[in-house]
């Protein structure tokens, strides 16, 4: 003890002119690190159990903000916690780098994509070194360089080959900014807009590029072990939308203007109405919608088509605006009664959703009501509660809406049956005359992978222009990577820079040899996306995308955190991935993921979100060379839930580097006090059981990512030995094993101050230099923690009636509320008014209750 004390007398005195100095301690520390290559993970190392952790990767707009750090560094305490928990940790980092704002960049400034992407890229590898946190930077992966990019294209080649990849054309959604067409989850809201620029999408028809998404559509419905917070799991199952019913076709009624033999297939959830499908409503974008328009009718339809098209869908489905349509002029018939009902357009049918055509029960639906009430058309009640339908009561032709225990009316033989026995019998009928099945159908729709643009990974297929039958040809696989032209030439009248480049467009024909064009399409940036941790385990693999290997041994990835606005993005993409290639044999997984957390979000001191214009962002740059990167990393976590983030707070970063100073000071300088009575015994117990006391709560926080109570157990414990200063209790063992433990925990949450106290601690005590990052996860002492129970005694009245354990920390309300609650005490107390509670915290309670009268 002597030498130990002897050498705290010299910290002490050099403590004087030591201050705590973020800045001098942080860049050294992490270049210490690195230059030990602490954070490189050896992925083959099978001697500890495996954890595998992954921040959603970013896009290199070229600044961090104080967002990523709020991602990053909670992860990394995570990171940290799991090495010193004897874990074997991948954190590996990596950039979304192909993308739309490169080439507004490259429209701007005349600078090629690529190298305004590296730029950016240099200088947030920067700025992520700045946060001192554990990545494995040697597995880092940059999605637009070949090495990444031609296994995107190697996947579409096998996704073509098994039917998963296919090119139709079709009505899609187009950002007239971005001059670009958008995935279905691309764009947001009830107003339909483009995800990135927030410009109103219109519809095109065009030939595209799909990833068949809708085969896996039912198994992405269901999450086994899969510990998805539920917002996501509702947001997806509410995206799919998985609905059953029956599909029917309805034939074209012969005329004289009119051949008939097509006919019109439409979805229902509800088959049972059929005898109440008193007409059919195509979408103006319908195929036969030219075909069964009869002649007389050509100048209104055509009319109405181009009213059609100027609309939003918003606009479309709006329940505010009166319904318009027009008839074709052509009949249907029924398939279940042989009734001719008429064909009509109305654009509050969409054609991207179900058939494109529906059976109109306006009976029983709203819009079909409306609209049928707008223009005369028939109305046929075949649904009814069933005491209705006893009491043969008349049937209404007006709106009658579904009851829980409703029969069927009005519809044949199947009249009296129960809706869902009567909808089941009638499909069943159907498909004995072929025009019908029953069906399940999505609201998912298959992924549009095609962007004109050119920075992203082209699509590897050429049109061979000298064989006619040649047509799509696939680039072989030992041809790839397809490589972007290594010049570019900005188009700011808009328009895809690769339709012009003819060095990239001419190619010959893989099958023929002759002349063939290129696909000018690349790939959505979140094919990128939807693998990219798999490709960290092996970034430079060359004979294929996945090495097999290390995926067996690292997948799934155990905790996935990154922001909930992916829901139905990114999240989705990536599941369907997985499942493709297990398929394919490729991953022994069918979800890439484990666990997901969702961050919350950071906002402006003014509860605002953080925007330039409003001045209320936060620079992590500035906040770290005033404050240093411990304490940027511990506000964040201390300020509220990390699911929930919240206000940024001035005093509340002050109030965190304030704790770290004294941190520094219980640490480095515990004898140096204005002098104060020499206690010892007692109170160094009492530490060293709130030491454990701490630790056992900080090790249970850590399981939830409960940051900000954990950061409050330490800053009680550092205060409590703050306390103690100048104290004999700092020469004891147990101040010197509290010190000890509070640098351990404070390790994983600001690692950089942790270390330097910890490396001062052991040269003190002339011990070789081993990293705290390095060292196992205490383990608290049950006994002590335990022990922290008071028995209180519990009075009415004066005589004792009961004792009670409580937990220690608790307040006087909370002690309160438990011995008022236990039936001893109710027994005497019930009935009788309390007059006053005299509480001796720790040793008594007296409850004084009005006596019988
Ligand atoms: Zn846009
Ligand atoms: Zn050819």
């Amino acid at each position: 003890m002597t030498s130990l004390s002897d050498a705290r007398d010299t910290r002490a005195r050099e403590s004087l002119t030591d201050r705590y100095d973020p800045s001098a301690i942080e860049p050294r520390w992490q270049a210490r690190w690195e230059e030990l290559g602490m954070h490189k993970t050896d992925l083959d190392d099978a001697s500890r159990p495996k954890f595998y952790l992954l921040t959603m990767y970013d896009y290199p707009s070229g600044d961090l903000h104080i967002g990523h750090w709020f991602t990053k560094t909670p992860t990394d305490a995570i990171s940290r916690f799991k090495r010193m928990s004897g874990y074997n940790v991948f954190f590996p980092v990596g950039f979304d780098a192909f993308g739309l704002p490169a080439e507004n960049a490259a429209v701007r400034s005349g600078v090629h994509p690529r190298e305004w992407t590296l730029r950016n890229i240099d200088h947030m590898r920067r700025q992520l070194r700045s946060m001192g946190a554990t990545w494995d930077w040697s597995s880092e992966v940059v999605t637009c360089e070949p090495e990444y990019y031609r296994w995107n294209q190697w996947f579409f080649l096998k996704f073509l080959e098994r039917g998963l990849a296919y090119r139709e054309m079709a009505p899609v959604d187009w950002c007239p900014k971005d001059q670009v067409v958008l995935a279905r989850e691309q764009v947001l809201g009830a107003n339909r807009v483009c995800w990135r620029c927030g410009t109103q999408v219109i519809k095109r028809d065009l030939e595209q590029w799909f990833f068949r998404t809708t085969l896996y559509a039912d198994e992405l419905l269901t999450y086994p072990e899969l510990d998805f917070p539920d917002p996501i799991r509702v947001m997806q199952t509410n995206w799919i939308a998985r609905s059953e019913g029956a599909e029917i076709a309805f034939p074209v009624a012969e005329d004289a203007h009119q051949p008939g033999g097509d006919e019109i297939r439409v979805f229902t959830t509800r088959p049972d109405t059929l005898f109440g499908a008193t007409f059919m409503v195509l979408a103006p974008e319908h195929p036969l919608v030219e075909k069964l328009t009869h002649p007389d009718r050509r100048a209104e339809v055509d009319a109405y088509l181009l009213e059609a098209r100027r609309k939003s869908e918003i606009d479309r489905l709006s329940t505010e605006r009166e319904k318009t349509g027009v008839a074709l002029g052509s009949h249907a018939i029924n398939p279940i009664n042989g009734e001719r009902v008429p064909i009509w357009i109305a654009d509050y049918v969409l054609f991207g959703y179900g058939t494109g055509a529906i059976m109109a029960v306006p009976a029983h639906d709203e819009r079909d009501f409306e609209f049928a009430r707008r223009f005369g058309l028939p109305i046929r009640q075949v649904v009814a509660p069933p005491v209705k339908d006893e009491a043969g009561g008349e049937l209404a032709d007006a709106y009658v809406s579904h009851t829980q225990d409703e029969v069927l009316v009005n519809s044949g033989e199947f009249s009296g049956m129960a809706a869902v026995e009567g909808g089941r019998r009638i499909t069943e009928a159907l498909e004995k005359q072929g025009k019908g099945k029953s069906a399940v159908t999505y609201r998912l729709r298959d992924w549009l992978i095609s962007r004109q643009r050119a920075w992203g990974t082209p699509i590897p297929v050429v049109y061979c222009e000298n064989t006619p039958s040649d047509g799509i040809v696939p680039i072989p696989e030992a041809e790839l990577p397809v490589l972007l032209p290594e010049d570019y030439e900005a188009r700011p009248q808009g328009g895809n820079p690769l339709e012009f480049d003819e060095r990239f467009l001419r190619t010959t024909c893989p099958k023929c040899g002759g002349p063939a064009r290129r696909e000018t399409d690349t790939m959505d940036t979140f094919v990128d996306s939807a693998w990219y941790w798999w490709r960290y385990l092996s970034p430079d693999k060359e004979d294929g995308p996945i090495d097999q290997d290390r995926e067996q041994k690292w997948c799934p990835v155990d905790q996935y955190v990154g922001g909930a606005e992916h829901a139905v993005l990114h999240l989705l993409y990536g599941r369907w991935f997985a499942k493709a290639l297990n398929d394919m044999g490729l991953v022994h997984e069918r979800e890439p993921w484990t666990r997901l957390f969702n961050q919350g979000q950071i906002l402006g001191a003014d509860g605002e979100r953080m925007s330039k214009s409003r001045g209320n962002v936060q620079d992590p740059d500035e906040l770290v060379s005033r404050y240093g990167a411990d304490s940027v990393r511990l506000f964040l976590m201390f300020m509220g839930p990390w699911d929930q983030g919240g206000p940024w707070s001035p005093t509340g970063i002050d109030g965190v580097h304030r704790f770290l100073r004294r941190v520094w000071t219980v640490v480095l300088d515990p004898a140096a006090r204005e002098g104060t009575d020499a206690v010892g015994g007692a109170d160094a117990t009492e530490l060293r059981r709130h030491a454990h006391r701490t630790l056992a709560k900080v090790t249970e926080d850590h399981a939830d990512f409960r940051w900000n109570t954990m950061i409050s157990a330490l800053m009680e414990l550092t205060n409590h030995m703050f306390r103690l200063r100048g104290t004999d209790a700092v020469d004891t063992p147990e101040w010197d094993e509290a010190a000890r433990l509070l640098l351990l925990m404070v390790a994983p949450l600001a690692p950089h101050i942790a270390e330097e106290l910890w490396s001062r601690r052991l040269a003190a005590r002339g011990e070789d230099w081993t990293s705290v990052h390095v060292q196992r996860w205490p383990d608290f002492s049950a006994d002590l923690v335990a022990q922290d129970q008071i028995e209180l005694p519990i009075q009415v009245n004066g005589k004792l009636r009961d004792v009670v354990t409580v937990p220690a920390g608790l307040s006087e309300i909370e002690v309160e509320q438990i011995a008022l609650a236990r039936d001893k005490i109710k027994a005497q107390i019930e009935g009788h008014e309390i007059v006053r509670v005299i509480h001796v915290p720790g040793r008594l309670m007296n409850v004084v209750v009005r006596p019988d009268k």
